[in-house]
């Protein structure tokens, strides 16, 4: 692999501490390497960061892989971002077909039979916040400090710049996950805010999804090494099955849910009635130490390439 100027395909990719700024390096990296790669700003964050979506494929079943939904699980970007600098190797044409190196899909496979799109860092603000903490130029920062509730780092913080939980967010028995989380303000995790959608984060995430129509569609999240596959029974036949594969490529367990509303995946599930899937990637207290993103990826690249495969086997 060229490791260029690129972040999460260079050699020390698992050492590094992983904001909007690096992923902005990484983007424009692969774009110049790859010029059949499309690139797609799909909204703004509060604080006016753009949310990228990158596409690998052109074939007709759709999938979505996000991550950094919760600011304190920003190690899933550096896993999805060395997932496309590989999928990125993989579609070259004079690659024609990786395989061999890996477990990585051939490129034609790619091209024939999966389009996915990867939107690697959905909160970047809530990023940069638990890696620098508050911006004392942020209009917010006093706010922020006043939410935070404790003195010291944000390493806790999970929401949004606005102090709102973007995976409580989806229109999807919302109401019941107000209840349920029991808050009133904003706060480093858990607030569902003032209504569904009413951050720009999750908006974005949403309008793409609708715009797009997938068939299906992943998150990635820290930690617990399992899998979410169901929503109160609304998912197709086929998720249960997909989970399975999911697993057996990870060694990560199937979790059939229950008491939890209003996340991006239970939203698709009710939306769509298409699979859609959390992955709680890795173990241990968030965030995840930056030094295991190499022994987390071992697991999760095998869980990708499964996920694309059962993507391009619902069409
Ligand atoms: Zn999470």
């Amino acid at each position: 692999m060229d490791h260029g100027t690129g972040k999460a395909g260079g050699k020390e990719w698992d050492s590094l501490q992983y904001g909007p700024e690096r992923l902005e390096a990484d983007v424009e990296y692969l774009q110049r390497r790859n010029p059949f790669l499309e690139v797609k700003t799909i909204g703004y964050s509060v604080a006016g960061r753009p949310i990228r979506a990158i596409r690998f494929g052109s074939g007709p079943a759709l999938l979505q892989i996000n991550a950094s939904v919760h600011a304190n699980e920003w190690i899933t970007s550096l896993l999805l971002m060395r997932f496309a600098y590989e999928l990125a190797e993989a579609a070259l044409p004079e690659a024609g077909g990786h395989a061999q190196h890996g477990q990585m899909l051939p490129a034609e496979v790619l091209a024939k039979q999966v389009k996915v799109w990867l939107v690697p860092m959905v909160n970047p603000d809530g990023v940069e916040l638990v890696l620098s903490g508050p911006d004392p130029a942020s209009p917010l920062y006093a706010d922020l400090l006043r939410w935070h509730g404790h003195e010291g780092s944000f390493h806790d913080w999970k929401a949004n710049l606005n102090g709102v939980d973007l995976n409580d967010q989806f229109p999807a028995h919302w109401e019941d996950e107000v209840r349920r989380r029991g808050l009133n303000g904003p706060g480093p995790r858990d607030y569902p805010g003032s209504a569904p959608l009413s951050e720009p984060e999750a908006r974005a995430l949403a309008d793409f999804t609708e715009a797009e129509n997938f068939d299906m569609v992943v998150a990635l999240h820290t930690q617990g090494e399992e899998i979410y596959w169901n929503y109160r029974g609304l998912e197709p036949p086929v998720s249960e099955r997909i989970a399975l594969r999911l697993a057996g490529a990870s060694g990560y367990n199937p979790v059939k849910l229950t008491e939890s509303d209003a996340g991006f995946k239970d939203w698709f599930i009710q939306r769509f009635n298409r699979p859609g899937f959390t992955i709680e990637a890795g173990r241990g207290v968030n965030p995840l130490p930056v030094e295991e993103a190499g022994a987390i990826y071992s697991r999760i690249k095998p869980l990708l390439v499964e996920a694309l495969k059962a993507a391009a086997s619902l069409k």
